[in-house]
């Protein structure tokens, strides 16, 4: 019997804003795909793989075949979907885990986004099918040991000598870097940064794994150590020079991330949720407690708030109107959120919050490095104080 002054019965507690009325049916269809996908593929096992610290290569092929790689790219055998869509895909993926996002992203909007934005129609036609079909794997190579949040201080060097290129330099925190088959590589030159489509079984290029990690597991890190690596001309991206080329292949990762980030928040706050409707101490669900209760309506918000951030920032995106700063805004403002939200329910599980039999602990130790990565908090404040007052304050 349905009881009309049950607020239960007014809003869903896993959509309290009804935010679904605000994706069209092709959208939402993509969106149950890809959650339909994570939940056969991915939950089952992604505890394991985490725990051994091992990301299932063979399901890059899986993703491949569901159209995941290179979703938001037209041609080349890419699916050429809307920016909402790829965006709700990232959401899903890193609802199931921030390293099968972080391998969308790398692979789409890191590695296929320069060749398909910058490079020439031989390395397009070469590269993009068989990565948009997961039979060929790729990294991007910007961070150095000694070079992260400024980029403008690398290292890596190549010079010209003939028509060949040769590089040297390491790469460092390369994800996907030990198991791909073709790393895009930035490096300076005489005429500034340039990047260099490098297929990794080039003679002195070689990877080292990075080991011990206690964040992104299910995802392999990795350094890049290019020893006198001789390429042919033909091998630079042709279409971009300056530092403008790796920054815009980071802008378009970085808008994966502001949705995939709700994702992670999304399966913190529903794990808290079910736990603390299930779970009992003195004498009953602890969700009936005041404190609780605070959690997850603080939960709830943040989630619900970081979801109409992201589908905003999609639509500015579909129409050509997002600016590099609104994605700074998103990916500062909803990893963080994400972040707190993973910690509240870390909290709200009590002891079983530290077992990876729940998805909070992964989830929240996932998500440190997604605070990390692609700019920092700090370097997205610096940006988005730089837009508001026209003043940088980076050095
Ligand atoms: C799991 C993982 C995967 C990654 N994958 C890739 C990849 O595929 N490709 C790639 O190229 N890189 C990758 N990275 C590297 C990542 O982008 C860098 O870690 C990031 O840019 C930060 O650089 P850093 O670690 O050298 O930190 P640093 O730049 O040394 O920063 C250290 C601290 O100082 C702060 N800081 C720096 N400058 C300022 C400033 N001007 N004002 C205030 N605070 C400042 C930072 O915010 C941070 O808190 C990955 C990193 C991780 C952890």
């Amino acid at each position: 019997m349905s009881n009309p002054l049950d607020p239960r019965q007014q809003t869903d507690p896993r959509d309290f804003l009804a935010l679904d009325s605000l994706i069209d049916d092709d959208e939402r269809a993509i969106q149950q795909t890809v959650r339909r996908y994570v939940q056969d593929r991915v939950l089952p096992d992604i505890a394991d793989w985490y725990d051994e610290g091992v990301f299932p290569r063979d399901l890059a092929k899986e993703m491949g075949s569901l159209g995941l790689l290179g979703m938001h790219l037209d041609g080349y055998g890419c699916a050429g979907t809307n920016a909402v869509s790829y965006g709700l895909a990232c959401l899903e993926l890193e609802a199931g885990d921030s390293g099968f996002r972080s391998f969308v992203s790398v692979q789409g909007s890191l590695a296929m986004f320069p060749i398909h934005a910058f490079g020439s129609e031989e390395q397009k036609q070469e590269w993009l099918p068989r990565m948009a079909a997961g039979e060929a794997i790729g990294c991007f190579g910007l961070t150095e040991p000694d070079s992260g949040s400024d980029p403008g201080s690398m290292r890596t060097w190549a010079r010209k000598d003939g028509t060949d290129w040769v590089l040297n330099g390491t790469k460092m925190w390369i994800t996907n870097g030990p198991i791909a088959d073709v790393a895009i590589v930035w490096a300076r030159t005489d005429e500034g940064v340039r990047g260099f489509v490098v297929p990794t079984d080039t003679p002195g290029f070689t990877t080292n794994t990075v080991h011990k990690k206690a964040s992104l597991r299910a995802s392999v890190t990795g350094e890049l150590v290019l020893e006198d690596v001789r390429l042919p001309d033909s091998a630079v991206l042709p279409g971009v020079t300056g530092l403008r080329g790796p920054l815009s292949c980071l802008n378009e990762a970085r808008f994966g991330i502001l949705f995939g980030a709700v994702g992670a928040g999304r399966a913190c706050y529903e794990a808290a949720l079910d736990y603390s409707l299930s779970r009992e101490q003195f004498g009953r669900p602890i969700a009936g407690f005041q404190l609780v209760q605070r959690k997850l309506v603080e939960m709830m918000i943040s989630v619900n708030r970081s979801t109409l951030v992201a589908l905003h920032l999609g639509r500015l995106k579909d129409r050509g109107q997002l600016s590099p700063a609104q994605v700074s805004f998103g990916k500062m403002d909803n990893v963080r959120q994400a972040l707190e939200v993973a910690r509240e329910a870390r909290n709200s599980l009590g002891a079983n919050g530290i077992t990876l039999e729940y998805p909070v602990i992964r989830h929240m130790n996932n998500l440190e490095s997604v605070y990390t990565y692609e700019g920092t908090n700090e370097i997205h404040t610096l940006t988005l104080g730089q837009a508001i007052t026209g003043l940088a304050a980076f050095r």
